[in-house]
């Protein structure tokens, strides 16, 4: 049995990586200068192979589901990470959003963890879609591989991006996401599997009053020509959309785990998350034999991010 766990969280770490040195770049530099491997230094001045907060709130929500779903154990961890640097490559927190930061204080000051998150709409960053990856894991164990037609299941992504950031534009991106790498999961036609994964949940969205407002936004993935648009017509800010968006496109436009994690990180401006998000989806479909061992072997504190993911594997037993 392949140990998705491991292909999705270790893509997702190693996207984030490979952004971290070139974060806040713009395209045109970037074009200038392409990312094509690790590197060192750069916009944090980090060595190589560093990853950032995207790959350390996803191993907090790892290493949490190992005894279960637990929302209060989520956020003690997250609090973990931003207080104390746990869940970090070098023992420092870097690259913190501010919706995810103010939810934390409220969650360190004793609001109930469901009641932490942003819920403006100026609170739609990318900081819950960067770290919704592993509970997909957590929602086949439990309710199968149609898990986005049960309520509870839905209802526990939903949860999961309210810790931090409880808008629902930012539920139905996590929807959008996780459906789409449970789809990838099976691993058969890559084109099928993403249209598959966003149009469940976008048929889902548009019947529901809480969030049929907000699927205008997410419109241009279920339309055709989405992987046929331009480079100019995609976004790599940090606003969720933009993010989910190039996420996806760099995946329909490629062909290797490879191909969509340098193509997602040379868009420019949020690279790291960018990365991250794209490297997950890529990871679950390429598998994680198709992660090139020259990034995998600088990857900072690798037996460690490895060793939790196999827990998890482990714990969940067939996903
Ligand atoms: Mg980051």
């Amino acid at each position: 049995m392949s140990n998705h766990v491991l292909s999705g969280v270790m893509g997702l770490c190693v996207g984030d990586a490979l952004g971290v040195p070139v974060e806040f770049m713009d395209r045109d530099a970037l074009r200038r200068n392409p990312v094509t491997g690790m590197r060192a230094y750069g916009t944090y001045n980090q060595p190589a192979g560093t990853w950032s907060d995207d790959t350390s709130m996803t191993l907090c929500l790892v290493d949490s589901l190992i005894k279960g779903l637990d929302y209060e154990d989520i956020m003690a961890k997250f609090l973990k990470w931003y207080n104390k640097a746990e869940y970090t490559p070098h023992r420092v927190t870097f690259d913190v959003g501010n919706t995810t930061s103010i939810a934390l204080t409220r969650f360190a000051r004793g609001t109930p963890p469901l009641k932490c998150g942003g819920k403006a709409e100026r609170d739609n960053g990318n900081g819950s879609l960067m770290r919704i990856l592993p509970i997909v894991f957590y929602l086949r164990s439990c309710y199968g591989t149609d898990f986005f037609e049960v309520d509870e299941a839905r209802e526990i992504i939903h949860n999961v991006s309210a810790l931090t950031h409880a808008h629902a534009r930012s539920k139905v991106a996590c929807g959008i996401y996780v459906s789409c790498a449970s789809c990838l999961m099976e691993r058969q036609d890559l084109k099928k599997s993403v249209e598959t994964g966003i149009l469940k949940a976008m048929d889902y969205y548009r019947n529901h009053p809480e969030f049929s407002s907000e699927v205008h936004h997410y419109e241009r993935l279920t339309q055709d020509g989405f992987s046929n648009l331009d480079e100019s017509e995609i976004r790599s800010t940090g606003y969720v959309v933009d993010t989910l968006e190039a996420a996806v496109w760099c995946l329909l436009t490629t062909e290797s785990f490879r191909d969509c994690v340098l193509k997602a990180v040379n868009l420019g401006r949020d690279t790291d998350t960018v990365g991250a998000v794209a490297g997950g989806l890529a990871g679950l479909y390429y598998g994680y034999e198709s992660i090139p061992d020259e990034w995998l072997s600088v990857i900072a504190r690798r037996d460690y991010v490895e060793g939790l993911c196999n827990s998890l594997h482990a714990s969940l037993g067939k996903i």
